[in-house]
């Protein structure tokens, strides 16, 4: 964090002396160039699921696998017009193994990693819009696009949480995974149905990317900071009016209390859904 906001305050000197020197061609330049020095930043985008992997819940109509690479592509051409370097771990309907996306964000030094993926649950209501992180360096990236997605999306906010999905304890590099929605909800589903709406979805991530240096600098309140967000445990986040499921989480959380170093058991080989699955609501 300290050698990005080095690195920031480099870049904003840049700018005083470029302000003096051309200030037309400054604009042009940042309205272009994700990067002002060095090589341009690559942004892997991961579209959850795929293939045989349909994301979501079995009951669900809306089949999340297509709904995350259409989101997933309208945000690579809107970045790539950015100017920024943009890499797909998957550009159609196949699944692709965990560790194998991971691969890819972690083959490149200079990038950042955007995880899309949309929410289900047996309850119909809930709805809203979420965004997780796992390292302390992705914060400013996960506040960014949550402060822009859930402020563009007629949803209800849910936050900025942190916890160790696969992708996002894997990825050496700033990695977020942004729930865009629930598809189990009524309006929501209606929404993300629309053409417009994944485009608005996919304008508001890429506002996020294109501020995650400017929030990483602010010290202003909206946006969440290392201490406001602790590390919620998979359980957490879980309702279920199930008693035998409330008790099985208990006794987790019991054990869990006991061994903090332990780890999860999301599985290397799996999708996440199974994961999301487990730890959302329903
Ligand atoms: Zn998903």
């Amino acid at each position: 964090m300290s050698i990005r906001l080095w690195q920031l305050h480099l870049i904003t000197a840049g700018f005083s002396v470029a302000s003096v020197a051309c200030a037309a061609s400054r604009a042009a330049q940042t309205s272009r160039d994700p990067q002002i020095s060095g090589s341009p930043t690559t942004v892997v985008i991961d579209a959850g699921h795929g293939g045989f992997d349909r994301g979501g819940i079995p009951s669900q109509r809306i089949p999340e696998k297509e709904m995350t690479l259409d989101v997933a592509q309208r945000l690579k051409t809107l970045l790539a017009a950015s100017g920024y370097n943009v890499v797909m771990t998957r550009d159609s309907d196949v699944f692709v193994p965990l560790p194998s996306r991971v691969a890819i964000a972690n083959s490149y030094r200079n990038a950042i990693f955007v995880c899309i993926h949309f929410n289900s649950a047996n309850r119909i209501g809930a709805g809203g819009i979420e965004t997780y992180f796992y390292g302390r360096d992705s914060l400013p990236l996960a506040s960014a696009i949550h402060y822009y997605v859930a402020g563009g999306a007629p949803s209800s906010n849910r936050g900025v949480r942190r916890r160790g999905f696969y992708v996002l304890r894997k990825t050496t590099v700033p990695a977020v995974l942004v729930e865009c929605g629930f598809l189990t909800n009524p309006t929501e589903g209606e929404y993300v149905q629309t053409v417009s709406y994944r485009q608005k979805l996919a304008e508001e991530i890429a506002a996020g990317v294109r501020a995650r240096n400017s929030v990483a600098a602010s010290s202003t309140t909206r946006m969440a900071t290392a201490d406001s967000v602790p590390l919620q445990s998979y359980i957490d986040q879980t309702k279920t009016s199930n008693s035998e499921r409330s008790r099985r989480h208990s006794r987790k959380k019991r054990s869990r209390s006991s061994s903090s170093k332990k780890k999860s058991s999301s599985k290397a080989t799996g999708s996440e859904a199974n994961v999301i699955l487990n730890e959302q609501e329903g």
